[in-house]
């Protein structure tokens, strides 16, 4: 073989081969000595090695065993032969079944010029960002926006971090948004151009090991691999890699299995087929293994058909997730009746009490309404006697003088689920009429307490997240439902009879 024909994958150290001739043949497959059940298969430790370009594949992989890197067992390698059927097969099947999705190429358009391949980038990147932990269907929304309002990176880069999480609001995990900002914001200073490789972008705020392979193999055509849940879930079946999916090694074994594959002429196609592969034909649940292009290389379904105890989902292994812990929150929808712009010395309608999170944590630098965490749960009581003191000491709201109650009513609760945390939120409504001038009551920002007063039409319009728009929504219903029962139809009907 020749040296040229190899690229170092960046991720694992391992030989890419940049040509269809590839491996020395490797021993048989484990088909014949499957067991009954999924094993777990124990990566090996190793070294770093010595000079390998010129090894095949087979003996690299001996090599690492023997010298202490974690490995993929020599038996979850592709032949030479499946390599090459397994490209072909992928990208024929995605090139006539891929989903028609804004931030793919369209067929047959060719990305030439730099500035092309930079606007790909881009978009590649603000949808792989958005696409980590959000189902497709919901992002192609946001996408458009996005790409409408920011079309560049450079147009990003002068954006707030306000207008993009408002732009964010309701794809969750907010510090993606962050990151892309920042990120933004790091190349257009740095004044390189859109870096072009793995290693380039990895030097990128936020950019991570799979956000670079997508772009510079789908943008920039680097022949490198990309590994996320549906790449994982493809290569586990199609491998029968039953380790703990989530273990460093493990992880490390399904990059050096795709950088093995990741077709050297179209890299970003291919990467992009293992993925919709994974996202539409070999799911989670039910993967349609009648029209998947590469079944007659699945080990996981030779070993089904074998045993039908060992379905191809028992692949790979389910990861316990740690229980989520519980926390519980008590808001408090301050409403004001009458708010005064002191500047404009004009009288308004009702206003929202807003107050801004810490920029530190979960759901740093977002909008919310006033809220205090509690250890457990509590009942109205006990929680008014921790909001109360936080109105008066973050806001100067003290109802001995500076508001007349004008309302106050328990709302109800609801319980946000967060990746690792179930939130009870307890909802209470206060409409307050203020009984001084507005400065002298809600004081000038504070260092630790950022705040604002908005009225119910900007609310709408800002971008709020799930868990605040789910409270809004609910005072909402409330008051809705007060109005209803106290309408004179509903008085009548509520009326005992004679
Ligand atoms: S044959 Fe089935 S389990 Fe195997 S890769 Fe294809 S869809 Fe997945």
């Amino acid at each position: 073989m020749r040296v040229c024909d190899l690229a170092v994958c960046q991720f694992s150290g391992f030989e890419i081969p940049t040509s269809q001739t590839f491996m020395a043949p490797l021993p048989a497959t484990k088909e014949a000595t499957f067991s009954k059940k999924p094993q777990t298969s124990k990566p090996k430790k190793v070294m770093k090695g010595r000079k390998r370009n010129d090894l095949p594949a087979a003996e690299v992989a001996k090599e690492d065993e023997q010298k202490g890197v974690a490995v993929a067992d020599i038996e979850d390698l592709f032949s030479e032969g499946e390599t090459r059927e397994i490209r072909e097969s992928m990208l024929e099947w995605y090139d006539c079944n891929h989903r028609k999705l804004p931030w793919r190429r369209k067929e047959a358009e060719e990305i030439v010029g730099e500035e092309e391949k930079v606007k790909r980038a881009y978009g590649v990147w603000v949808s792989e960002v958005m696409l980590q932990q959000t189902r497709v269907q919901t992002v192609v929304d946001y996408y458009n926006r996005w790409m409408a309002k920011w079309p560049t990176v450079e147009l990003l880069a002068q954006a707030s971090l306000e207008e993009v999480n408002e732009m964010w609001a309701g794809l969750g995990y907010y510090r993606r948004a962050r990151f892309l900002l920042e990120g933004a914001k790091m190349i257009v200073d740095e004044g390189d151009g859109f870096p072009s490789t793995v290693a380039s972008l990895r030097k990128v705020s936020g950019i991570g090991n799979y956000t670079a392979g997508a772009i510079a193999s789908i943008a920039f055509n680097e022949v490198v691999p990309v590994v996320d849940g549906n790449v994982i879930r493809v290569l586990a079946r199609l491998r029968a890699i039953s380790a703990n999916p989530k273990d460093a090694a493990t992880v490390k074994t399904f990059w050096k299995l795709a950088a093995q594959l990741v077709d050297v002429h179209r890299p970003g196609d291919f990467n992009q087929s293992l993925m919709e592969l994974g996202a539409t034909v070999c799911t989670p649940l039910n993967p349609t293994c009648s029209s998947c292009p590469v079944s007659s290389h699945c080990r996981a379904l030779i070993t089904s058909k074998q045993d039908n105890s060992i379905p191809v989902t028992d692949y790979p292994t389910k990861v316990m997730k740690a229980k989520p812990r519980n926390e519980y929150s008590a808001v408090c929808v301050v409403e004001i009746l009458g708010y005064q712009e002191t500047r404009k010395k004009e009288v308004s309608g009702s206003h929202f009490l807003l107050v801004k999170r810490p920029e530190e944590g979960l759901l740093a630098g977002l909008w919310e309404f006033p809220s205090v965490l509690m250890d457990k749960e509590a009942d109205l009581i006990r929680r008014r006697e921790v909001t109360d003191p936080f109105l008066k000491k973050s806001f100067g709201l003290d109802p001995k003088r500076s508001y007349k109650v004008i309302e106050r009513e328990d709302v109800g609760e609801f319980v946000h689920i967060f990746s690792h945390i179930r939130l009870k939120v307890y909802v209470e409504l206060l409409v307050i009429q203020l009984t001084g001038e507005m400065s002298d009551i809600l004081p000038e920002q504070k260092k630790e307490v950022s705040w604002k007063c908005v009225d119910s039409k900007a609310l709408s319009g800002l971008g709020l997240t799930t868990g605040v728009k789910k409270v809004y929504l609910m005072v909402q219903k409330f008051k809705q439902s007060k109005i209803t029962m106290n309408s004179p139809t509903e008085r009548k009907l509520k009326k005992p009879r004679k």
